[in-house]
């Protein structure tokens, strides 16, 4: 047997095996998405107490198997458990660890990702009291641009980042200064399309300068830019309808939880 490996890991899902294991979906730091079972782990006392939970970030020891079979974890200590009140909170909650296993592939490590996604889990949790306050419909401004923020970089790094500063078609730079006029965004040609290149392209919107203006700092790595935007209501409704509907096409299906992030 190959010797055990120890890494950090997010649970991204937990399903039933048998009556007393389950099968655990990782995401870990060095090693990438991994689908282990977790022997005991349906019995009242198990040796992973409550690490297991989806969300939570923990430190594994598992043991490798070749192939296309499930890994067995044997040890799993909670580092940061995603505790939270608010239903709107474990909304968001789930929907990064859903995204995270969509667009991810086992045994692809990606160090930043992971970090990324340990931050966005941590910020969710420390705006719990904030959401409380906020209805279901309407998820507060900060956790909106915390996830839009994650979404933006998340494609990024796998990717599947849209083009927001240069023409999709003649890399030509796009204007977004205040009073330019709106831009037009290609959901299949994956981002903005100057006046030249817009015509004949199918599943166009178009973006206020402003709207395309956010999603640009959004989407930057440096949080100096993106945390301190301040979003209107109508901006951040505007980037998510336009958002949601470019995730959704690079999903190939919709997201239920998108339609609660409408905003
Ligand atoms: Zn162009």
């Amino acid at each position: 047997m190959a010797p055990p490996i120890n890494d950090d890991a997010i649970v991204l899902r937990t399903a039933d095996f048998s009556e007393t294991s389950m099968v655990v979906t990782f995401f870990t730091r060095e090693n990438g998405k991994i689908s282990c079972l977790a022997k005991g782990a349906r019995r009242l006392k198990n040796p992973f107490d409550t690490a297991l939970d989806a969300m939570n970030v923990c430190k594994i020891l598992y043991y490798p198997k070749n192939g296309d079979v499930l890994q067995l974890v044997t040890e799993a200590k909670l580092t940061d458990r995603f505790r939270v009140d608010s239903t709107v909170a474990i909304y968001a909650g789930f929907h990064v660890v859903q995204l995270l296993n969509y667009f991810t592939e086992n045994f692809d490590p990606q160090n930043e990702l992971f970090d990324l996604t340990k931050i966005v889990l941590n910020d969710i949790v420390s705006l719990d009291s904030l959401c409380k306050a906020a209805s279901l419909e309407n998820p507060p401004e900060k956790l909106s641009r915390c996830l839009l923020h994650y979404e933006l970089r998340l494609l990024g790094l796998v990717g599947l980042a849209p083009s927001l500063h240069e023409c999709v078609g003649c890399s030509k730079k796009v204007e977004v200064s205040r009073g330019a006029k709106r831009i037009a965004f290609g959901m299949m040609d994956g981002g903005v399309l100057c006046a030249n290149c817009r015509p004949g392209k199918r599943n166009v919107v178009s973006l206020s300068p402003e709207a395309l203006g956010a999603l640009q700092l959004l989407a930057s790595p440096d949080e100096r830019f993106w945390k301190r935007l301040q979003l209107s209501q109508k901006t951040l409704g505007e980037i998510r309808g336009v958002w949601n509907q470019y995730l959704a096409h690079q999903m190939e299906r919709p997201v239920p939880i998108l339609r609660w992030l409408k905003r």
